[in-house]
């Protein structure tokens, strides 16, 4: 379903409160990786080009104690948004009270305040308001704006106070640009794919990713299972898995998703394995049915590669969530690289997503970003809405 978004909404001298996900990774007060920050600004720059104020804020790490608090503070984002975006970015180190108020009051047209992290609600002695979603706390931040916009797909499958609070206690309401783009992909490609339509899943765990599979079953033509998580389907099919990893008790659930899968599911032919889980162990190639006790699979192997391969070819959409292998280990990247490489030929051809933390990392790590429809931006949020759930933060926005 459409919802209505930022162009939707007159934002000329209005009060725009957005919530974004500046939650960045920072070393010894060094913000190390910005591409966050970067993504919120096509929405910021909407909002100050159209003569809206924008109010914007934000959670950063969890903030369960005064020690944390001392190195969550937003303000060095601030500092970088304003660099990045090369306006001035007022920061009012508060989430309440009346400098907060006076410095929103005093904001003109196309100007940007951003305020304290979110979470700094947490330590409240009535508890967790943020992260509870404390329905006072939702309503007193939704009386600073005239509207809101939700831009932070990454807090999406929560319902916190900065989301889902401020917006059931505002009229106007609208997703930023990058919320736009996730529903876009993820959301119509499950509810109206373009077939066929073939899911690619890895990772570590089953235990994991059941929901996803599920899911995925039920829409795609077609779902390839590789990474660490195929094992448990190959000790479901009787099959010496060696020291692989297998969670035992998911080896039932394993055996229910392959009857329940047929032709559609995909286990592969052959892994490579090693005999410690380390980059040092010497690699060799293994059919499923020639897996020695003493060994571990670590990556798909070739014959799978080429099976998923030519799968992939005749997608028209593709879901990717879950690395092939353990990417990490160089000697063990292959599988993932080449089921990457794969669907980023389809570029053009077919719509292409990856969602998931670590399968994005595994596209940075092959420098294949732009090769993709989408590269989801949520690791949580994405693997919650390829389990088809229904995302707070994109349900308490309106539909169009
Ligand atoms: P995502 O974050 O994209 O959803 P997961 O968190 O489910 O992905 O899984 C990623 C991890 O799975 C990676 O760290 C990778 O090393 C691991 N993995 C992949 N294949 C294997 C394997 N054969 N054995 C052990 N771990 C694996
Ligand atoms: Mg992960």
């Amino acid at each position: 379903m459409a919802k209505k978004t930022i162009r939707d909404i007159d934002v000329k001298g209005k009060k725009v409160l957005v919530r974004v996900d500046f939650n960045v990774p920072i070393k010894k007060g060094v913000i190390t990786d910005d591409n966050r920050i970067v993504g919120a600004i096509p929405t910021i720059k909407y909002i100050v080009e159209n003569g809206g104020r924008a109010i914007l804020f934000s959670h950063l790490g969890r903030v369960e104690t005064l020690e944390d608090k001392k190195n969550a503070s937003l303000e060095i984002v601030a500092a970088k948004l304003s660099e990045l975006i090369n306006l001035p970015v007022r920061f009012v180190p508060f989430t309440r009270g009346t400098e907060l108020e006076e410095a929103i009051n005093e904001l003109k047209d196309g100007e940007i305040l951003m305020f304290e992290n979110t979470r700094f609600e947490d330590l409240n002695e009535k508890g967790k308001l943020e992260s509870k979603n404390n329905s006072e706390l939702g309503k007193y931040w939704a009386s600073l704006g005239d509207c809101f916009v939700n831009d932070a797909f990454g807090t999406a499958h929560r319902a916190h106070a900065s989301n889902v609070g401020v917006a059931s206690n505002i009229k106007e309401k609208a997703v930023g640009f990058l919320l736009e783009k996730e529903i876009k992909f993820i959301g119509d490609t499950l509810e109206n794919p373009k077939h066929p339509l073939v899911a690619v899943l890895g990772g570590a765990k089953v235990s994991d990713k059941i929901s996803v599979i599920e899911n995925l079953l039920k829409v795609a033509d077609k779902v390839l299972i590789g990474g660490g998580m195929v094992f448990t389907f190959l000790k479901a099919q009787g099959l010496e898995i060696g020291t692989s990893l297998c969670e035992l008790d998911k080896v039932a659930l394993a055996q229910e998703l392959i009857a329940k899968g047929g032709d559609k599911l995909e286990l592969g032919l052959d892994c490579v394995t090693g005999t410690s889980f380390s980059n040092d162990t010497v690699a060799t190639v293994r059919s499923f049915n020639e897996i020695p006790k003493d060994e571990m699979g670590l990556d798909i192997g070739p014959k799978t590669i080429a099976k998923f391969s030519k799968i992939i070819d005749g997608a028209h959409s593709v879901i990717w969530n879950g690395p092939l292998g353990v990417f990490e280990f160089d000697k063990f990247e292959n599988g993932t690289k080449q089921i990457a490489l794969a669907i980023a030929a389809l570029n053009g051809r077919a719509v292409t997503i990856v969602g998931g933390g670590d399968s994005g990392a595994a596209v940075a790590k092959f420098n294949l970003e732009d090769k993709f429809s989408h590269v989801s931006t949520g690791g949580g949020a994405s693997l919650e809405y390829l389990e088809g759930k229904v995302l707070p933060g994109i349900s308490c926005i309106d539909d169009k």
